[in-house]
């Protein structure tokens, strides 16, 4: 390996590596031009040195209770216009059921996120959390992107600070961390114009994390941002984290054209998908966890990114349509025997967590 790190001119990047230094967006840039596996190599070293052979998994239900939205973001094949034939929005009883019917299962964690909805009440979001954890008290409640908190304060006229609160005492404990995107202004005012701007986002992050809400934190990738502008997003969310330590774990998300409007574009290839795995790994060095989310990468794609700097794999999950309405290859659930064989032959130790990733 020392033979390939040397042939791809990447010496001093991995002593910065080994001595615990920060990586500047320049070597980022280097990075990514480099060839995969060493990128992968130091990925890993990075990626060993803080939890060596164990990889995560959760036990978790998700909930998207609407998909009819305001925003209409070019990459989203999710949303839709009210009165759209593929739009949704399930009642409170409805939202219930679906957990009622998984009572039996030892769910650990509970994923709720949806759409910015046209006219649904911000009582309906708290109702919501509220029925779910008084059926579900010993499961986390991860909810609402920082999207879904910025309209629930336009709605409400109340402050993120009071909104968080409210939602905080009817039992969210974690956001899920959507709504990032690429924080570039050149990008967002392309693809989701309509969508809070990157100050906003950070802002609600850091509001939760200072309110003891902790949060996960996310990039779409693969669609028309630039590397640079994806190294920016990184360095953004590392800079929010040196201030709070609220981030859990980071989710790079690469983009599904199918369905959506911007069906034009490729989208990201296997190789970039690992590589901006391993990128995010070496760039975010203050946030404990990198995930490879299977539900959008595959599970094939998934299990080799657990050599490129993951640790953690997601959940068990069952139903998902935010990634499936733009035609993932991937299926709607994998049971907790074949996660862990997938780590497992990868050559990884399987530990499921919560949310917290406090082992289980
Ligand atoms: S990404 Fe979110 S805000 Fe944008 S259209 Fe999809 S559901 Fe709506």
């Amino acid at each position: 390996m020392k033979k390939l790190i040397k042939a791809a001119n990447l010496v001093d990047i991995a002593e910065k590596i080994d001595q615990g230094k920060r990586l500047s967006l320049e070597d980022g840039l280097r990075l990514y031009k480099a060839p995969l596996l060493a990128v992968g190599y130091l990925a890993n070293l990075m990626r060993e040195r803080l939890h060596g052979r164990k990889t995560y998994y959760v036990y978790n239900q998700h909930i998207n209770y609407s998909n009819e939205c305001l925003n209409l973001c070019k990459f989203c094949a999710f949303g839709k216009p009210k009165g759209h034939p593929e739009g949704f929005t399930l009642t409170l009883e409805e939202i219930e059921q679906k957990i009622k019917a998984r009572l039996k299962e030892p769910i650990k964690e509970i994923h709720i996120v949806g759409s910015v909805h046209p006219d649904l009440p911000f009582d309906y979001y708290v109702e919501l959390i509220r029925r779910v954890k008084t059926l579900r008290p010993e499961a986390v409640i991860k909810a609402y992107t920082a999207t879904e908190i910025s309209h629930f304060a336009d709605i409400s006229g109340k402050t993120i600070e009071a909104v968080l609160k409210i939602l905080k005492d009817a039992g969210l404990e974690v956001l899920p961390g959507g709504g990032a995107e690429i924080f570039a202004p050149r990008v967002r005012q392309e693809v989701c114009p309509r969508k809070l701007t990157a100050e906003k986002w950070l802002a609600i992050a850091k509001t939760a994390h200072r309110l003891g809400i902790k949060s996960n934190c996310t990039m779409l990738y693969g669609h028309i941002e630039t590397y640079e502008e994806r190294l920016q997003h990184l360095i953004a969310l590392r800079e929010a984290q040196d201030e709070t330590r609220g981030f859990l774990c980071f989710i790079p998300l690469s983009f599904h054209p199918k369905n959506t409007k911007l069906s034009y574009l490729p989208g990201p290839t296997g190789v970039e998908d690992l590589k901006t795995m391993a990128l995010s790994r070496l760039m975010l060095d203050n946030i404990p966890h990198i995930k490879a989310y299977w539900i959008m990468l595959t599970p094939k794609l998934a299990q080799v990114a657990l050599n490129f700097g993951a640790d953690d794999i997601d959940g068990t999950i069952l139903e998902e349509k935010i990634t499936h309405m733009a035609k993932a290859e991937s299926p709607q659930c994998l049971t907790r025997t074949e996660l862990e064989a997938l780590i497992k032959e990868a050559g990884y130790e399987p530990v499921e967590r919560d949310t917290f990733f406090r082992e289980i």
